[in-house]
């Protein structure tokens, strides 16, 4: 192809893009604080957001970012392997290791980092790979890239899982990944299920807990802290980048886990460690989720309420799942993005997610809670919903 072919060539794909609905173009948004945001000069609920906790904004996590910054500057100018590790850096690491009851701990650069580097590390070809069907992006990616054999299941079908575990006797290893909530739908994988078919097939268990940290758990360690299952689990992936309201992705794990990590991952080694200043907010925010739980509480009160409302709309298809997360199912992208804009219009702002992001046919709005949001805003939220969906030939 030469050089000139390939914008005609996009220009086609884009146009093809856009007849199915599935364009996505470029907005920005000005965060504010109390779950809010501003578009252009209009206020908006901010239903979109991963910062469940309202952390991001928290005066102690800005206060301890901007000390760092002026000591010390903006960019960490190097690798963490090379010489971009300071202080900051190895607190932390230490810091998360303690929050997670593990030996050690590993930090990347982002979360997608974390799970497409572990995961292309610890399979080699010769081994196999079961992923849920609804896995994060990250995580199905790191599968690609191991060049293991790559089976997909469904956690709400697990004799598949069985049957394919019991059906792999090669020399390989075995793995099984899973999102411990999955991201589009708030939904709890199957911990203590897997854990037993892990150890029954002498499967590794990888879980990433970008939904779960801070957010579930007595402690807030995630989903395996509350299902008790943390123990079991081969290794632990988590973000900074949603709950904590920082950036950067970690591993915590045993000793040996994390030195072979760091000196095996790609995405760790050749990629330049977090800003320092970030890593001196992550740590303010783990200290904040350990002694304020009540942060955690008002969110799940907050989601309960919110899916009750839903509940009382037979016409609604919402999942059952617990959480922040709250898809509201429309399936047609066309309707989803209608209605998106339409809440927009009334003052909420409201993920509009469509394939290839979730299964054909379950295009759907993502409501996303934080523990800063309010009753009426959920109460204002349902009648606006009502309103669009009575609007666009919705209602029961
Ligand atoms: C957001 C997300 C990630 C990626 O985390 P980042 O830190 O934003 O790169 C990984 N896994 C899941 C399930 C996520 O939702």
């Amino acid at each position: 192809m030469s050089s000139s072919e390939l914008p005609e060539w996009m220009e086609t794909d884009l146009q093809q893009i856009r007849e199915a609905g599935l364009f996505r173009s470029r907005r920005t948004f000005q965060p504010q604080p109390g779950g809010r945001c501003l578009l252009e000069d209009r206020e908006l609920i901010n239903f979109s957001s991963n910062d469940y906790l309202d952390l991001a904004q928290d005066p102690r996590l800005v206060s301890a970012a901007s000390e760092v910054l002026t000591e010390l500057g903006v960019g960490a100018r190097a690798s963490a392997l090379v010489s971009g590790r300071t202080n900051w850096h190895t607190r932390l690491e230490e810091q998360l290791a303690e929050f997670e009851g593990t030996e050690s701990a590993l930090l990347f650069p982002s979360g997608y980092a974390a799970n497409l580097g572990v995961i292309s590390a610890v399979a080699q070809e010769e081994d196999t790979i079961f992923c849920d069907r609804l896995n994060h992006a990250s995580l199905i990616d790191g599968c690609r890239l191991s060049g293991a054999r790559f089976r997909v299941y469904r956690h709400d079908a697990l004799e598949k899982l069985k049957r394919e575990l019991a059906k792999s006797t090669g020399a390989g290893r075995k793995f099984i990944v899973t999102d411990s909530v999955f991201s589009m739908d708030g939904i709890s994988a199957p911990l203590p299920d897997l854990c037993e078919l892990a150890d029954e097939f002498r499967a590794s268990l990888i879980i990433d807990e970008a939904h779960g940290t801070g957010v579930y758990g007595k402690d807030g360690r995630g989903l395996a802290e509350e299902l008790g299952v943390e123990d079991r689990v081969t290794i632990r992936i988590g973000t900074l980048s949603k709950a904590v309201g920082c950036l950067g992705g970690f591993v915590a794990g045993s000793a040996t886990l994390i030195d072979w990590l760091w000196n095996r991952v790609r995405t760790q080694i050749y990629s330049t460690a977090l800003p320092p200043s970030i890593c001196a907010a992550a740590c303010a925010a783990l200290q904040i989720i350990q002694t304020e739980p009540e942060r955690r509480t008002r969110l799940q009160e907050l989601s309960q309420a919110l899916r009750s409302g839903l509940r009382e709309r037979p016409h609604l298809t919402v999942p059952d799942s617990r959480g922040p997360i709250i898809p509201v199912v429309l399936s047609d992208p066309a309707l989803t993005m209608q209605v998106a804009s339409d809440l927009q219009e009334t003052g909420f702002l409201v993920g509009a997610i469509r394939p290839p992001t979730v299964p054909q046919g379950t295009s759907r709005l993502r409501i996303s809670l934080t523990c800063a949001h309010q009753r009426e805003d959920l109460e204002r939220f349902l009648k606006a919903l009502d309103g669009s969906l009575a609007r666009n030939g919705q209602s029961r």
